[in-house]
């Protein structure tokens, strides 16, 4: 062979540094001769309650109709979201994981030539998203670990399309208030997309939490994102979506794959919106447990980033190493090396035992 296919691939393409995911239990149970059942991953920001009982029935009823191709459209999906929110089912996008639905915002409005602004430590997916449309990233350095919206609204130049905002941020767990996110938005100008990313939004306390879908309407630039992997407990079904301008929905409807969403996840989805009770207990026993680990960081003499999550970033120094000590005693977490947080290792909240279990590990791999 005389040329290296590889090499027929735009060079900003052949760049990408792959997205790092948690390491799955099974894995680990393979690479070291491990019990699966004796290991706890909280590397990545799972529900560890699982799901609840009407979503259970409902995927249990769907997998009679596997057989066929699903709605398209996520007619039913879309109509419970939208009673839910106050929107017009026009101005709702679904997607496979809210991932997708950050890719389809890339795809319709980045491209060579244009650029996106993003925070230092933002959620990995955005640095991705806006090279693999071979735009270029404005990254714009954090404020006390958090993304510091004055200074990213002035970054925005001429060929700027696109801001990327996670709220709360991912892996830091940093949050900006709703009258700072409103005080971006006045600044941002209307050809740039905002893009709030709210993907732990049921885990915030209700007075942190915004009514962001309201903003839309004064704002059409603006695309809000929410998924079903967080406190809903859907993770592995896969299924997301985004509010905005009903203009903006079609233009990132008409570049998404025509059954982006299964049958299974729509269904899932759909009725995990009805376990309210599931939600408010997900919601009530995170905090508990952010507590458990916030308690055991400050027994152990480490400090860590305040989180607005289900996850805490504690700074352990040594990261890397610490990170396989905790997988020799069965413990998975996330190394955030990547997020330019080399000394730090992020958490995921889990049961009061899971977290017990990774405090005892953690002791132990610090004084080893
Ligand atoms: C987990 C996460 C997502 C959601 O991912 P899905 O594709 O919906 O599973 C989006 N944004 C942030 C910041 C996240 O941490």
């Amino acid at each position: 062979m005389l040329i290296d296919p590889c090499e027929l691939s735009p060079s900003y393409v052949r760049s990408i540094a792959p997205y790092q995911p948690g390491k799955p239990i099974s894995e680990l149970a393979r690479e070291m001769g491990l019990d699966e059942a004796g290991i706890v991953k909280l590397a990545s920001n799972e529900n560890p309650r699982g799901i609840g009982p009407r979503t259970r029935a409902a995927i249990e009823a769907a997998i009679g109709a596997v057989a066929r191709y699903p709605d398209g459209n996520g007619f039913e999906l879309k109509r419970a979201l939208s009673a839910r929110y106050g929107v017009d089912a026009s101005s709702i996008v679904l997607g496979n994981g809210s991932n997708d639905v950050l890719e389809l915002v890339a795809l319709a409005f980045l491209g060579p030539g244009r650029a996106a602004v993003l925070s230092e430590h933002a959620f990995a997916v955005y640095p991705l998203a806006t090279q693999a449309r071979g735009a270029r990233a404005i990254v714009v350095p954090a404020k006390n670990y958090g993304h510091d919206l004055e200074t990213m609204a002035k970054a925005i130049d001429d060929e700027t399309y696109v801001a990327w905002i996670a709220n709360p941020n991912n892996p830091t767990g940093t949050l900006a208030r709703p009258d700072e996110i409103e005080a971006f938005l006045r600044r941002v100008p209307e050809r740039v997309i905002a893009v709030l990313d709210e993907a732990y939004n049921e885990y915030l306390t209700p007075e942190l939490r915004a009514d962001s879908a309201k903003w839309i309407r004064r704002h059409p630039n603006l695309v809000i994102t929410r998924t079903f992997s967080k406190a809903y407990g859907l993770a592995g079904l896969r299924v997301g979506f985004a509010l905005a301008h009903a203009s903006v929905a079609d233009v990132m409807n008409r570049v998404r794959q025509p059954f982006n969403v299964n049958s299974v996840a729509l269904a899932a989805a759909r009725a995990a919106l009805d376990d309210m009770e599931f939600v408010a207990r997900s919601y009530a026993e995170n905090l508990q447990g952010l507590k458990q680990l916030e308690e055991g960081a400050r027994r152990l003499g480490l400090d860590f980033i305040p989180s607005h999550g289900n996850f805490l970033t504690l700074r352990v120094g040594k990261a890397a190493e610490i990170y396989k000590r905790l997988l020799r005693r069965s413990v998975i977490v996330r190394p955030v090396g990547g997020y330019g947080l080399p000394e730090h290792l992020r958490v995921t909240v889990g049961t009061p035992q899971e977290n017990d279990k990774f405090l005892a590990a953690l002791a132990a791999s610090l004084k080893e």
